[in-house]
């Protein structure tokens, strides 16, 4: 019985008898397994405080004959969520990545894209939390784009968050961001994200009309203002100036009729009961609406690392509506309610 060893991340612990626990964890080269950490509850030196969910570890087990259970042997902390601080949301955020993980990695089936995820998000949410900022992403960006592009120009994290009005303080506000960029690449990395440039019925282009009265108009402001000067940074200048025109980044002139809160002919849309996006004429009657700065963001999202996200200036608001479509999907997809969700829901997220 050959001990094996993999980089892990640890989901989740219960009781098994006595002093034993049954580990769910996220190995990198083996997949989610499950394992039985012996004499966890009796002894804390064997395993410490790596058990604690989201904890990323060096891991050594075993497999077992007629059982789908490993023999944990030994856990060597990496990465610890509790190395730097935690607040509400951040302890909700934490216990949200782990559910969604626990409940939607396929068992023994190593997701290597996934586990890069899972590491920037921890050490992005980690870097925030400290007050410092990781200059180089540690793993490789995710997916298409260009995942070597330096981001040295980028203003350092800590002074839009100093400067801005930040209702919900810098540590909270840089959970939403990672919130927002887990729930949106695990959706994609599960295959459930269709292409978001586009109707999902009919597939023409969408287009953006950000009129929506609900948000609050300083943070909009602010994150508008923001947004822009990203992408006009970032070789975006001709979705900037896209967006321009459709007047969402320049209010003084807008051609849209300030009551409505969608015209009939744009603004793009989501429903619980499907994947992707709809144009205005394909919504149907219970339809959410996706303001431009969350669409707008979804995409960039897709191209960078999470590190790029850093130095926006972030509220509970902002991408809301881009978590409640992503989770939406992620659920239906899971055929049920995340727990974790709910508590987020409570902080406002
Ligand atoms: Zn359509």
């Amino acid at each position: 019985m050959p001990v094996l060893t993999s980089d892990a991340v640890i989901l989740r612990t219960w009781p098994l008898r006595e002093a034993d626990l049954i580990v769910s964890f996220f190995a990198r080269d083996y997949g989610r397994m499950r394992g039985v950490a012996k004499a966890a509850l009796k002894s804390r030196k064997r395993f410490g405080g790596a058990l604690e969910p989201m904890t990323v570890v060096r891991a050594w087990f075993a497999e077992k004959p007629r059982t789908e259970l490993v023999r944990l042997d030994q856990l060597e902390i990496l990465r610890s969520p509790l190395s730097s601080p935690v607040d509400a949301v951040r302890l909700a955020a934490l216990s949200f990545y782990a559910e969604v993980l626990d409940e939607a990695l396929p068992e023994h089936d190593p997701q290597d894209a996934v586990f890069r995820l899972v590491v920037s998000v921890l050490e992005q949410t980690a870097a925030v939390a400290a007050g410092t900022e990781v200059g180089v992403p540690l793993v490789p960006a995710l997916g298409r784009g260009r995942p070597d592009r330096p981001h040295a120009d980028r203003p350092r994290a800590t002074q839009p968050q100093s400067s801005g009005p930040q209702p919900s303080g810098p540590r909270s506000s840089g959970s939403w961001m990672a919130l927002s960029y887990f729930s949106l690449w695990m959706t994609r990395l599960m295959g459930l994200l269709p292409d978001i440039a586009h109707c999902i019925v009919c597939g023409e282009a969408l287009h953006a009309a950000d009129l929506n009265p609900d948000r609050n108009a300083a943070a909009d402001a602010a994150d508008l203002v923001a947004g822009a000067e990203v992408l006009k940074g970032h070789g975006f200048s001709r979705a900037a100036s896209r967006e321009g025109r459709s007047g969402a980044l320049a209010p003084e002139g807008n051609s849209f009729p300030a009551e409505k809160t969608h015209s009939h002919d744009s603004g793009i849309f989501f429903t619980p009961h499907a994947d992707g996006l709809f144009c205005a004429l394909h919504r149907n009657g219970s339809a959410n609406s996706l303001s431009a700065d969350s669409w707008q963001l979804a995409q960039r999202m897709l191209r960078a690392p999470v590190s790029a996200f850093a130095a926006e200036p972030w509220t509970r608001r902002r991408a809301q509506d881009l978590r409640r479509f992503t989770l939406e999907t992620l659920e239906r997809h899971l055929e049920k309610k995340l727990r974790t969700a709910e508590a987020l829901a409570r902080l406002g997220g």
